[in-house]
């Protein structure tokens, strides 16, 4: 999986907001074509890349306030992550942290249906 297909799933997911979408952008048409932010303020919006702290940082204190948040860390404890301390040097690193996170996700879905 690459980060960008990681962003995306994050971004939807658990941030549940959109991903900014491009594809049919032309030089009169600079704002987001799914959610239209932007359109009435010119902004272009940039979707977040959580293998870099500016983004990985809100979404992890985004995530200590779910209701899943201890499933997850529960998870990381069977993984074996936790005993050996593993799991806040993932969860420390952006990029290691947001794959993490988004296997726990997609496991989730996967479960419930
Ligand atoms: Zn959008």
């Amino acid at each position: 999986m690459t980060q960008n297909e990681v962003d995306k799933i994050l971004t939807e997911k658990v941030l549940r907001e959109c991903w900014h979408s491009w594809e049919l952008a032309t030089p009169d048409v600079e704002y987001c074509l799914k959610c239209r932010k932007g359109r009435d303020t010119g902004d272009i919006y940039i979707n977040p890349d959580f293998s870099k702290w500016e983004d990985y940082g809100p979404l992890l204190e985004k995530i200590q306030s779910e209701t899943w948040w201890e499933d997850f860390v529960a998870v990381q404890w069977d993984n074996g992550l936790m005993p050996e301390g593993n799991f806040l040097g993932t969860l420390l690193n952006p990029a290691r942290g947001s794959l993490a996170l988004v296997e726990f996700v997609k496991d989730r879905e996967d479960t419930d249906g």
